[in-house]
């Protein structure tokens, strides 16, 4: 992935040392900053600079903050083990989108196997606060960034088709079928629910005594997933 070095600044007394046994997701509970703005804002805190090891924008971009192997300044009693992840947005107010959402499950699932850890936590399961916002994408994205081996946990919403809607969840369930042996049609595994896929979901539900409906609810996910 891509990752832009923002080329920070710090004052002198940054502490070293890190040893991350965790990542820490949270929000930066503005709808629209820069890493620059939240440098600005935490050395306005009477901190180094930017307390968070990276920041990912709306735009799907990321940005260093401080050195990974710096101690951070985003969560008490985790500060000098873990890596805080900030999100642009407030997600009180806002849902986080697919494009921003993609890239901090990379970053994320790129820091758990460079450090061979598995936790991941929202600031406010180990704070008191309500970052990241009770909207983030909290356990969705630990599921997902549990790694390959991890079950799909079911959305929460009937996948149907839409051939209209770029839909994550969609390509996965395409990407299942493939995998086992169901074509979606031509355009394979692309993220939109057509004909294509809509057909292989009915062969799908026929061949394992499901309502044959071309409705990926709870029941056809876990079929397939399990
Ligand atoms: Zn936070």
């Amino acid at each position: 992935m891509n990752i832009i070095n923002s080329n920070l600044s710090f004052r002198s007394n940054l502490s070293w040392g890190n040893n991350p046994e965790a990542v820490v997701l949270h929000h930066a509970g503005a709808k629209m900053c820069s890493i620059e703005d939240i440098h600005r804002w935490h050395l306005e805190n009477g901190w180094c600079g930017c307390g968070y090891h990276y920041l990912v924008r709306k735009d799907g971009t990321v940005y260093t903050g401080r050195n990974e192997k710096a101690v951070g300044a985003h969560c008490p009693g985790y500060n000098s083990r873990s890596i805080g992840i900030c999100s642009e947005g407030d997600f009180n107010i806002e849902v986080m989108r697919q494009t921003q959402y993609s890239a901090l499950l990379e970053l994320t699932r790129s820091m758990l196997s460079k450090y061979e850890i598995s936790k991941v936590y929202g600031h406010r399961e180990l704070y008191s606060t309500d970052c990241p916002g009770e909207n983030f994408p909290l356990d969705r994205i630990r599921n997902e960034a549990a790694g390959s081996s991890g079950r799909l946990v079911y959305p929460g919403y009937p996948i149907r088709m839409n051939p209209g809607l770029e839909d994550s969840n969609v390509k996965a369930v395409q990407e299942k079928l493939m995998s086992r042996g169901y074509s979606v049609g031509r355009c394979g595994a692309d993220g939109f629910f057509g004909w294509g896929t809509l057909e292989a979901v009915k062969s799908f539900q026929r061949d394992n005594g499901l309502a044959v409906d071309g409705i990926v609810g709870v029941n056809t996910w876990n079929k397939l997933f399990g």
